[in-house]
C-alpha cells in the first residue's frame, strides 16, 4: 500500500476509483454535489440466474475507459462544466435480507431527494426500482415511467420480492402515472389487449427511425417529471451477454444510445441501470454498455442543467 503519487492520479486502472474516476463522497447527504451515484449490490429478488450484485462493481471498472474523452461526442461540452456528481459506493443492507435493503434504499434515497439531490442508482436486479420509485413519488408525485428492458416487469404473480413484479406494485401503490409511461424493447409476454403502458416492443424499434420513435415516447410522456430506467436486458445478448435473464432480438447499444440522447430536455428526476451480471459477461462489453448508458445519463442531467 502507498500512498497515490500525483502520477498515479493519472493512471486509468489505479485502484480505488469511484464511476468515471469521480471523487467517492460517503456522507452524501453533506455533500456539495448536484448528484449522487449509488451502488445498490442486490440479486436476492432474481427469478433466472443470479449475479447483478457484482454489477456496481463491474460498471464502475468499466467507466474508467469513459474517462479520458472531457467534451464527450456528441454532445460536445463538458460533463463536469453543468453537473457536479460523487459517487457514495454500495448501499450497505442486512447479507440476505431483502425487505432490509428495500427499506434501506427507500431511506438513503428520502433523504438525498430531501435535500434536492438527483440520484443515478446502479443495480442490482431491477427490483431495486421499486424503493427507489416509492422515494421519488414520495418527493415528486406520480412519475411516468421510460422504462428500457425485454421485459415488462409487471407481472401481478410471484413473490413479494420479484425482479418481474416492480411495476405492477408501482400502479397499484400509485407511483407511475401509466397514461404518461412507455416501456421500450419488449420481447417476451405481455397482456398486449390491456397493458396500461405504451409499449414499443423490440421489433417495432429494431424497424422504425429513431427520430419517430423519440416523438413517441416524447408525446406519451408530456410534461410529466420522468423516472427512467434500463434493464441492459434491453439490448441484444450481442451486446450485452452479462445478465440473468438474455433474451434474443434486441436492441442494438447504438440504437439504445440513440433514443436516450432523444429524451433530452424532458423533466428526468431519477435515472438507474439494472441487471448487469458480469459472472456471464465477455470483454466487460455488458459492463461498459451499463457504464456508457449511465454517463449518456448524466449528459441528460447536464444538459438540463446547461439549459437552465
Ligand atoms: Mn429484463
Ligand atoms: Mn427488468
Amino acid at each position: 500500500m502507498t500512498t497515490l503519487t500525483k502520477k498515479e492520479d493519472h493512471s486509468l486502472y489505479a485502484n480505488a476509483f469511484g464511476f468515471l474516476r469521480l471523487p467517492m463522497d460517503f456522507n452524501p447527504v453533506q455533500s456539495g454535489t448536484d448528484l449522487i451515484i449509488t451502488g445498490v449490490p442486490f440479486d436476492l429478488a432474481t427469478t433466472g440466474r443470479s449475479g447483478a450484485r457484482f454489477g456496481p462493481e463491474a460498471i464502475r471498472k468499466a467507466s474508467v475507459n469513459l474517462t479520458w474523452e472531457g467534451k464527450r461526442w456528441p454532445w460536445f461540452f463538458s460533463l463536469k462544466d453543468h453537473l457536479s456528481v460523487a459517487d457514495c459506493g454500495d448501499l450497505v443492507f442486512e447479507c440476505g435480507n431483502a425487505q432490509d435493503m428495500s427499506d434501506t434504499l427507500f431511506q438513503h434515497a428520502d433523504r438525498l431527494l430531501s435535500v434536492g439531490k438527483r440520484m443515478l442508482t446502479f443495480g442490482g436486479d431491477h427490483f431495486i426500482t421499486l424503493p427507489l420509485l416509492r422515494a421519488h413519488a414520495k418527493h415528486y408525485g406520480p412519475l411516468a415511467l421510460i422504462h428500457f428492458d425485454a421485459h415488462t416487469d409487471d407481472y401481478d404473480q410471484g413473490g413479494k420480492f420479484d425482479h418481474g413484479t416492480m411495476f405492477y406494485h408501482a400502479q397499484v401503490e400509485g407511483l407511475i402515472d401509466t397514461s404518461a409511461s412507455t416501456q421500450v424493447g419488449i420481447r417476451t409476454n405481455y397482456d398486449h389487449k390491456n397493458t396500461p403502458f405504451n409499449i414499443l416492443d423490440a421489433s417495432y424499434v429494431n424497424s422504425t427511425p429513431v427520430a419517430e420513435i423519440i416523438d413517441n415516447i416524447r408525446k406519451r410522456t408530456g410534461n410529466r417529471r420522468v423516472y427512467l430506467t434500463f434493464d441492459i436486458d434491453c439490448l441484444d445478448p450481442a451486446f450485452a451477454p452479462g445478465t440473468g435473464t438474455p433474451v434474443c432480438g434486441g436492441l442494438t447499444s447504438d440504437r439504445a444510445l440513440q433514443l436516450l440522447r432523444g429524451l433530452e430536455g424532458l423533466d428526468i428526476v431519477g435515472m438507474d441501470v439494472v441487471e448487469v451480471a458480469p459472472a456471464y459477461d465477455h470483454a466487460d462489453i455488458t459492463a461498459l454498455a451499463g457504464a456508457t448508458i449511465a454517463l449518456e445519463m448524466l449528459y441528460l442531467q447536464a444538459a438540463q442543467s446547461k439549459a437552465t
